[in-house]
């Protein structure tokens, strides 16, 4: 590692970029974890944040999309394919705008917090 710049790990996590240094980027695709930091060179590719992000994708979406449904349920009486037609895209988009963030989040704090299964030895 380059700098001895401490990093904080949320803001890195939300903004893609390598736990350690805040600089390279975390994804080499949409989801895919890069192998090695540019920036720094930090070893990524035992980075796994596993289900992590999926379940808070689940709840957090959850919560947003069957409040909203339930509001305009109740308070506009709408037919069923209004329903169908706002909260299953927004279902949608909103999982796909918050998959990556959470994820680098996930793995920066992983990284921060030492939590690697990788700094295991002879578990497996
Ligand atoms: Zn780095």
């Amino acid at each position: 590692m380059a700098g001895a710049r401490p990093v904080n790990p949320v803001a890195a996590g939300l903004a893609c970029r390598c736990p350690a240094c805040g600089e390279g980027p975390l994804f080499e695709g949409f989801l895919r974890v890069s192998r090695r930091c540019e920036a720094c060179g930090l070893d990524l590719a035992a980075a796994d944040s596993g289900d992590g992000p999926a379940v808070f994708i689940v709840l957090i979406v959850g919560v947003i999309t069957c409040f909203s449904a339930l509001f305009t349920e109740i308070a506009f009486h709408p037919p069923v394919w209004v329903h169908l037609v706002l909260w299953l895209p927004l279902a949608v988009i909103l999982a796909l705008v918050l998959v990556r963030p959470l994820k680098g989040v996930m793995l920066a704090l992983q990284f921060h917090h030492r939590a690697s299964e990788a700094g295991h030895d002879g578990d497996d």
